[in-house]
């Protein structure tokens, strides 16, 4: 299966310009081995570099959105629908990440939602799952049960021929942004635990040009997803070539 890189820009950079300048960037590297490269930035840079895509032929990278809506259309201020996402050209949809568990309050209902929506309208759903630190310190089997249980009630009711198009990001929420990365052998054995839920698992949490390696060498792990190290061009060149 191809291995799957995944730039989740989060609220970056401040310009169209310098969306638009990061996205040439990316879409110059050279993956190698098949690696497909995904890159989320925010909804509001979408559309234009969907234009510089198709325009500039680029189409080697491909579109991600950071979120998603569980309605189409209707009186929801501010959301956006999966077939709005479709329309131009979006093929994965990053779902439960974290960041939106914590500070918009999103449950695992809500997200079970948005994932059955996106799944139905056909697009591709990348779901964050991960443990906190306090979890964590209570060792793998306590980490495993908190991840195994967002897993259950994420992917409830998800029809069994749609579930080819979930990965699950494991993504321990100590990990993101602090530079602090999980241990290569955590992630493998996370991965083997969400492989009995969905095909394909990724890890995320201060993945670098520095520790790729170390998650290259677990077979288990299909790819990564990549906050701080997406948005400079540089770093992420150097993700993309040794995966
Ligand atoms: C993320 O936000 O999904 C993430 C993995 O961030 P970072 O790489 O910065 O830890």
């Amino acid at each position: 299966m191809r291995k799957l890189v995944v730039a989740n820009w989060k609220e970056n950079p401040k310009s169209e310009k310098q969306a638009l300048a990061l996205f040439r960037a990316v879409a110059k590297i050279k993956p190698v081995n098949g690696v497909e490269v995904v890159v989320c930035p925010p909804f509001i840079y979408l559309e234009c570099i969907a234009d510089v895509r198709r325009r500039e032929k680029k189409r080697h990278v491909v579109l991600g959105a950071q979120d998603v809506f569980w309605e189409e259309k209707g009186p929801y201020t501010s959301e956006v629908g999966p077939r709005m996402l479709k329309s131009l050209g979006v093929r994965y949809v990053i779902v439960g990440h974290s960041e939106r568990r914590k500070w918009l309050k999103e449950t695992d209902a809500m997200i079970n939602k948005k994932v059955r929506r996106a799944l139905r309208d056909g697009l591709r759903v990348i779901l964050c799952v991960g443990e906190s630190l306090p979890i964590r310190k209570k060792g793998t089997a306590a980490a495993r049960k908190f991840v195994e249980g967002q897993l259950k009630k994420d992917l409830a009711g998800v029809p069994r021929a749609r579930l080819p198009y979930v990965i699950v990001a494991y993504e321990p929420i100590w990990a993101i942004g602090t530079g602090c990365n999980a241990r290569p052998e955590d992630a493998a054995l996370m991965a083997d635990a969400i492989k009995k839920f969905a095909p394909r698992a990724l890890y995320g949490g201060s993945v670098d040009s520095k520790n790729i390696a170390d998650y290259v060498q677990c077979n288990q792990v299909s790819g990564v997803l990549v906050g701080g190290a997406s948005i400079k061009a540089g770093e992420f060149k150097k993700i993309i070539i040794n995966i």
